[in-house]
């Protein structure tokens, strides 16, 4: 807690960017170390619970319908077809949740840390939402850089919902790993990945969009506003063969939104158009990369 606020939780970016993100605690529900990292779940004043790993900020219960559906709904509606679907890291369910509104055959999750679906789903419930019992469900317990080196499964998308390119989420950002991806994707599958805010973590998403482009025929990315990352937008990574998945008309990706018949908060068809669109800064570090 901060001297400042003594009923206040602070984080920092783990790039430390001189900005802090502070939230009123009204009480500490859990804290473990766990066998890869800190782990600590809050009940807050206005933000309801939040969730921690080694200081840094992964999910609250007020914004996580943003970057939950953007990251899911995106790729998904975009491919039109996906029915195997695969999500790398995403430990609190929010992206399985999501993926699971469509008519998909499974979804397999692959999270290196037991403790954090164990501790999200009796602790930060609400954000699963009872995905995990959902039968369609494949939970795997395994570092996801290795899983996707081995497996012999194929996607139709692939959802990297990691930590930051620090600690165990490390692996996930190197081009090893997209290009696993590439290899366990199926014709015209699309991976996207988190690539942090924009503003602070710029470098990070010119490298990881170079990275998927020595793979993928189209390499880019889309932004999305998070109240709790703090910094501006965050950037989300999408890498794919088939070039015109980035650029679909609302008229098509509409169409498919109702056909799913799934409500969602944020996505919608024109907001799914308008994420490419991306702020000049934005477009600068992703053209970096090429
Ligand atoms: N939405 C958050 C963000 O944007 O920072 C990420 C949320 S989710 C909690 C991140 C998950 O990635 C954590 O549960 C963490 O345990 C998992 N993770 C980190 N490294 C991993 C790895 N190598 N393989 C699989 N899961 C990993």
């Amino acid at each position: 807690m901060n001297d400042r606020r003594p009923d206040w939780a602070w984080f920092d970016e783990p790039l430390g960017v001189g900005l802090q993100l502070g939230v009123q605690v009204e009480s500490v529900v859990y804290r473990e170390t766990t066998e890869h990292q800190d782990l600590v779940i809050y009940e807050t004043s206005q933000w309801g619970r939040v969730m921690a790993l080694d200081g840094i900020m992964q999910v609250c219960e007020r914004d996580e319908f943003i970057y939950h559906e953007m990251m899911t709904h995106v790729p998904i509606l975009a491919h039109g077809n996906a029915r195997n679907i695969c999500i790398i890291g995403g430990g609190d369910g929010g992206i399985l949740r999501e993926a699971l509104r469509h008519p998909v055959e499974q979804v397999t999750m692959v999270e290196i840390d037991a403790s954090v679906v164990e501790l999200c789903t009796t602790h930060l419930p609400s954000i699963s939402d009872g995905a995990f019992d959902d039968p369609r469900t494949d939970l795997v317990i395994a570092d996801g850089a290795r899983f996707i080196a081995d497996t012999e499964k194929r996607f139709d998308v692939i959802i990297v919902d990691s930590t930051d390119p620090i600690g165990p989420g490390e692996v996930l950002f190197t081009s090893e790993f997209y290009g696993h991806c590439k290899s366990r994707l199926t014709d015209g599958g699309i991976v996207v990945t988190q690539s942090g805010v924009a503003m602070i973590q710029g470098d990070e998403l010119t490298t990881t969009v170079r990275r998927l482009g020595e793979h993928f025929a189209d390499s880019s990315a889309y932004i999305a506003p998070v109240p709790t990352y703090i910094g501006g937008f965050m950037a989300l990574g999408w890498g794919t063969d088939n070039t015109d998945l980035r650029a679909l008309p609302n008229a098509t990706l509409a169409a498919r939104y109702k056909q799913a018949d799934i409500t969602t908060r944020y996505y919608n068809a024109n907001l799914h158009v308008g994420a490419f669109a991306l702020p000049t800064y934005i477009a600068d570090y992703v053209e970096a990369a090429r």
